[in-house]
């Protein structure tokens, strides 16, 4: 009991004391240099979308901790890597800030770079279904597994008070695949009509309008009735006035006459869509249509996704491969080969198995690649520090200003192609061109 009172036990009991202050001292210096990163998105040149992902990769120099916000939703999360010292996220915003604490002495602390896909993902497929006709069990196999697909309407089947033939899709179900996050294209008012060859130019691309008129009047009474139609897949691609189309659907974007952005084509595939250099929004994209008819199989898919996976990890591109089939009407039922197809996809490459293939319609994918190649990314500010250090920890002080402020804020990937212009809200009016409509109804 004595020792207790014992002058050297007081004296390492006041020694213990002052190291623990000295090292909580020195903990909370530490704790206190933050650095604050601020990034501009800037976004002007990018049209309506209905999805404005971005992904960048930053680094952080091994900070002990990392806060990462936007302008329009606070606090958002993000992942590690790729690399040790760098941070995934992806923002919708226009302003990103991420807040380092006792990141590292690294000239590369703040540097960034745009990821190929969203959320850096290795590779993209995209699957489609043509022409809204006896497609119920083929959609379903998509909506049992949670997979958003896209959706190419040919819209007087659904509207028309001639329609609906046995077979077409109805409104309600279309209503189910939009709330489901399926994105929805337009494929003609009339896929006969569209095909034949009496039409010329002008006929085309005002039965591409009115199918877009069509289309909203479908999606105003949907879920999302804001929901945006993006994209046309040719009806009867590969047929004389198929080369057409590409440039009636750059008219219509650059005239701002409505939102259409792109054509669908059929047969090349997988494609690099790397961000240098920056893919070519005029391209039209590629779909493989080999899973239809008595010849599909869901084999040749697999094929491919096994192809694209490989081509993706040892090259280090981002890949992009899109697929499209029919309803059971036109080549036979094909649920059983989308359905071993899309099991393999995701047990392989997706959330299943190594989580490297981002599965989404060509709409999102493709609305990625134009916010990736279209905004312009700057680190604004040189790195400040939010608190004042203690006078004790002068080392931790002087440790990044200097560092940062010698890095020149960067404006990244700037875009060769011809920039969108801005889409204005252009109502297409009662001055339509008139449309030929053929006497035939063959679907
Ligand atoms: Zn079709």
């Amino acid at each position: 009991m004595n020792s207790i009172k014992s002058p050297i036990f007081l004296c390492l009991s006041l020694t213990t004391l002052l190291l623990i202050a000295l090292a909580t001292n020195f903990r909370l210096s530490q704790a206190a240099n933050t650095v604050s990163l601020t990034y501009n998105i800037d976004r002007s040149d990018i049209p309506p979308l209905n999805d404005n992902e971005l992904t960048l990769i930053i680094n952080t120099a091994n900070a002990s901790e990392i806060e990462i916000s936007d302008a329009t939703n606070g606090p958002i999360p993000f992942k590690s890597g790729p690399a040790a010292d760098e941070v995934t996220v992806t923002t919708t915003s226009s302003q990103l800030t991420v807040t380092l604490t006792n990141p590292a002495a690294d000239d590369q602390m703040g540097e960034f770079r745009k990821a190929g896909l969203k959320d850096n993902y290795r590779w993209a497929y995209s699957h489609g279904f043509d022409d809204n006709y006896f497609l119920e069990q083929e959609t379903a196999v998509f909506l049992d597994r949670g997979i958003p697909a896209g959706f190419n309407l040919v819209t007087r089947w659904i509207i028309d008070p001639a329609s609906p033939w046995e077979g077409d899709f109805q409104a309600s179900e279309l209503n189910t695949l939009i709330a489901a996050g399926w994105a929805i294209n337009n494929h003609a008012t009339d896929h006969e009509n569209s095909c034949h060859t009496i039409y010329d130019r002008v006929s085309r691309k005002a039965d591409v309008l009115l199918a877009q008129e069509d289309l909203r009047t479908l999606i105003a009474a949907s879920p999302k009735p804001d929901l945006l139609v993006l994209g046309y897949t040719v009806p009867c691609g590969g047929t004389a006035q198929f080369n057409d189309y590409p440039g009636i659907i750059r008219e219509i974007r650059d005239g701002q006459e409505d939102t259409l952005l792109y054509t669908d084509g059929i047969f090349q595939f997988p494609f690099n869509v790397d961000v240098s250099p920056p893919y070519d929004l005029d391209a039209i994209i590629k779909r493989d249509s080999r899973i239809d008819g008595s010849g599909g199989s869901a084999a040749v898919l697999i094929a491919e996704f096994d192809k694209t996976s490989q081509l993706a990890n040892e090259s280090g591109n981002p890949h992009w491969y899109t697929t499209f089939s029919h309803g059971s009407h036109l080549f036979g039922s094909n649920v059983a080969a989308l359905e071993t197809m899309l099991d393999y996809l995701i047990n392989t490459y997706g959330s299943n198995g190594t989580d490297e293939v981002w599965i989404a319609p060509t709409t999102v994918v493709y609305s990625y690649l134009l916010v990736r190649d279209k905004s312009v990314v700057t680190l604004v500010n040189p790195p400040a520090e939010t608190t004042t250090p203690s006078p004790t920890s002068t080392n931790i002080a002087t440790a990044t200003p200097t560092l940062i402020s010698n890095q020149t804020p960067t404006p990244f990937a700037t875009a060769t192609n011809e920039p969108f212009p801005l889409h204005t809200s252009t109502p297409i009016g009662s001055n339509r061109t008139p449309i030929l409509f053929l006497p035939l109804n063959l679907k």
